[in-house]
């Protein structure tokens, strides 16, 4: 049953390619060939997660693990730019987080509710009109697109809870959510009906609201990896108080102060810090002990010991269920807010290739220089700088790149092209 929980899924993601630019003559009657005019190719689509607060799981990721977005499209004649890509939108719950799946390092969390582009489209290439001059003869040639950025990356979802529930099954979790919130959990007198983590938003009072998860049931062992284990309790990770249920009738023939012992147990295993979470302690379905109350006694005492707040209610008759939600709501008042994942992924350093892995490249008098070293080097430069300008030029120098161009014919005048950079060769 736990296997078909899906709060983690691994996929691959695919920003669009820039379009070609385009090789394309003017034409006109009387004219035998005009000059060059193709347009340049597109923008590739980006990849961008948005939050659906509809989504409260990462089903949808179970079967589709590939999301591409839309090329740009080419550029075409009479100075036509390639329409640009649509980006994908990937739709995920509040609260995922997206991790590089090789490193597991956070690159982003889905918290806030803001839009998060993941892969960047690729940059449309130049159509054949940039690289029209006065003097140059036809360009029959024009730049292809850069490719868009891919990623693998793992999504996570820890449910964003103020309050998690928490308590063995069938204390009367589901029945308490859908009590105090507009939730509608599955309820039913059986073990682990909550297969999946609800969560409902408890409105205290004008204005005053926080959102409740009910956790399926934590089970002794659940810790060590038994039935229903760290999957559940990988969502009450960020939860900023945790309202923990004890069954006190006795209904199901256990003590509800060795549950609550067992359930705190089960919390320091999985995680000391969630155990150290501020806790309020309810006793729950005090309607059926009548005036019965030694278990109601010894279960407060419990929990006073251990500095946790108690109440005593029934969600079957709502009973108490009010004066609960209202110290919820004063707890939350006096704590931090969730605190989101800090992004903590570096992208690698691209390899450093050398200047003799550049292309050069020329038709007749026009040169197109290329190559990954070239490109950050351009990126680097700024050129309305002299000082800039002048390290430029003597990297390019020292790199050999003149050099090269001279012994394969650049002649005085001649244009060469550098990504965004053009310019006109001088001896
Ligand atoms: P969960 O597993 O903790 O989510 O428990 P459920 O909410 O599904 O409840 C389990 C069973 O206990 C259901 O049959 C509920 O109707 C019943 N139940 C829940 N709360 C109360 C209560 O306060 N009083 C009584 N008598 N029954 C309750
Ligand atoms: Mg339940």
């Amino acid at each position: 049953m736990a296997a078909s929980f899906v709060d983690k899924a691994r996929i691959t993601i695919r920003a669009g390619n820039g379009g070609a630019g385009a090789v394309a003559f003017h034409r006109e009657k009387y004219m035998a060939a005009g000059g060059p005019d193709g347009g340049d190719g597109g923008r590739g689509g980006n990849i961008i997660f948005t939050v659906d607060d509809n989504m409260s799981t990462l089903m949808d990721f179970r079967y589709k693990r590939k999301y591409v977005a839309e090329n740009g499209m080419p550029g075409q004649g009479k100075r036509c730019y390639g329409r640009d890509g649509e980006s994908l939108y990937i739709k995920v719950p509040r609260g995922t987080i997206i991790r590089d799946t090789e490193t597991g390092a956070v690159m982003h969390d889905m918290s806030t509710g803001e839009d998060w582009v993941a892969a960047k489209g690729g940059r449309g290439g130049w159509g054949n009109m940039h690289f029209a001059t006065p003097t140059r003869q036809v360009p029959h040639f024009a730049k292809p697109g850069l490719p868009g950025e891919s990623h693998d990356v793992t999504l996570e979802l820890k449910l964003l809870a103020d309050v998690g529930l928490v308590g063995f099954p069938n204390v009367g979790k589901s029945t308490l959510l859908s009590v105090v919130s507009k939730a509608h959990p599955k309820i039913a007198n059986y073990h682990f009906t909550t297969l999946y983590p609800n969560l409902g938003v408890v409105y205290v009072d004008e204005g005053r609201s926080f959102v409740m998860a009910d956790i399926p049931g934590i089970i002794e062992g659940a810790s060590e990896g038994a039935g229903l284990g760290h999957d559940f309790l990988r969502h009450i990770d960020r939860c900023r108080l945790l309202v923990h249920l004890v069954d006190v009738s006795g209904s199901e023939g256990r003590d509800p102060v060795e549950d609550f012992d067992a359930i705190c147990s089960e919390l320091r295993e999985y995680s000391p810090e969630l155990a150290e979470r501020p806790m309020i302690v309810a006793a729950n379905k005090c309607d059926l002990l009548g005036d019965e109350r030694e278990n109601i006694e010894r279960l407060r005492r419990m929990a006073e010991a251990s500095g946790c707040e108690f109440f005593e209610l029934s969600a079957a008759t709502h009973e108490g269920t009010r004066e609960l939600v209202q110290a919820c709501a004063r707890r939350l008042a006096e704590l931090p807010p969730i605190a989101p994942f800090e992004a903590d992924y570096v992208p690698p350093e691209p390899v450093i290739e050398s200047a003799e892995d550049l292309e050069i490249s020329h038709f007749d008098d026009m040169w197109i220089v290329e190559g990954p070293w070239l490109q950050r080097l351009v990126a680097t430069v700024n050129f309305s700088d002299y000082e800039s300008r002048m390290f430029f030029d003597r990297v390019l120098r020292e790199a050999g790149v003149f050099e090269r161009m001279e012994q394969m014919g650049v002649k005085d005048g001649d244009t060469v092209s550098m990504y965004d950079l053009m310019f006109e060769y001088k001896d």
